[in-house]
């Protein structure tokens, strides 16, 4: 398996076998599970070449205690990437190949997205994904480029990204990949303890229930009802539940007959921060 830790020898080795080629792109920040392999897997098949990144981009961390805990676990990783195949190439760079010395995000206007949920709660996130995922797809130069609906908010940036800056790649959209009870598959779920883990299948939980009821019952009983599931449980902590349109983001406050719904959750387990979405 090829490994580059330097753009300038990446691009140049695409470069040279990219021609008439397709290549399909994963960026991710490493730490990887079955979830970022299901994006991986459906990249090797769909194109000649396929690149995976890891890099922990620090822009897009409005906390630093996240960014300082966040899993690392690249051997691990390397592994993982060669039970898909062993032709991937790997992109594993360093902050300073990145952004030279000035770690600074680019501001962007995302129509609005980027104001919405994690935007709110995570200030400047958006700005940093932005600022990475450009820069990524300057290096590589991706035919597609794999995003999960994991994080739902960031794929419908990613999507608008491309369109406003009418760049020459085609985001492909990958379901979310779960664990056996229900849980999201996250990085983070490694920093969650074996009892933690367990209990945080109540988040999914609670999106199927939602979706049971989001039919017969308004908006507000819904958020009302949510709101109490996790008042109940000490070790959780709701950060923002939410019902919204799919595209525009816009919360929903009464429901529209032509529009696409989809719930959105933030919960802390403890100190661990989850996120979570369902389309109703
Ligand atoms: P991350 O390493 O968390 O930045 O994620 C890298 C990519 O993997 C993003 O496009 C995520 O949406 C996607 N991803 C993360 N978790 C999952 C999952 N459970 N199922 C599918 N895709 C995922």
């Amino acid at each position: 398996m090829l490994i580059f830790t330097q753009k300038e020898a990446l691009k140049k080795h695409l470069n040279s076998s990219s021609i008439q080629n397709s290549i399909g792109f994963v960026p991710t920040m490493g730490a990887l599970h079955e979830g970022h392999l299901s994006l991986l897997k459906a990249s090797v098949s769909e194109n000649n070449f396929t690149v995976i990144s890891i890099f922990v981009n620090p822009t897009q961390f409005n906390n630093p205690s996240d960014l300082e805990k966040y899993p690392r676990t690249f051997d691990n990783d390397v592994q993982k990437i060669k039970t898909v195949s062993d032709q991937i190439i790997l992109f594993a760079p360093d902050i300073r190949d990145i952004y030279g010395d000035k770690m600074q995000s680019e501001t962007f206007d995302f129509d609005g997205l980027e104001n919405q949920m994690e935007g709110k709660h995570r200030l400047g996130h958006f700005d940093g994904v932005g600022t990475i995922v450009k820069k990524l797809f300057e290096i590589v130069n991706p035919t597609n480029a794999y995003f999960g609906e994991k994080d739902f908010q960031q794929l419908q940036i990613i999507k608008k990204l491309v369109q406003k800056q009418d760049l020459k790649v085609k985001i492909i959209q990958v379901p979310i990949f779960r664990e056996n009870n229900g849980l999201a598959m996250s990085s983070r779920n490694e920093r969650l303890s074996i009892s933690e883990r367990k209990d945080a299948a109540l988040i999914y939980e609670t999106l199927l229930e939602v979706k049971k009821r989001f039919k017969n019952k308004s908006v507000v009983e819904i958020q009302n009802s949510v709101a109490l599931v996790f008042a109940k449980h000490a070790n959780f902590q709701l950060e923002y539940f939410e019902i919204a349109d799919e595209v525009t983001l816009h919360s929903c406050i009464r429901k529209s007959k032509n529009i696409t719904y989809r719930a959105f959750i933030a919960v802390y387990v403890n100190e661990v921060r989850l996120i979570d979405t369902l389309a109703l």
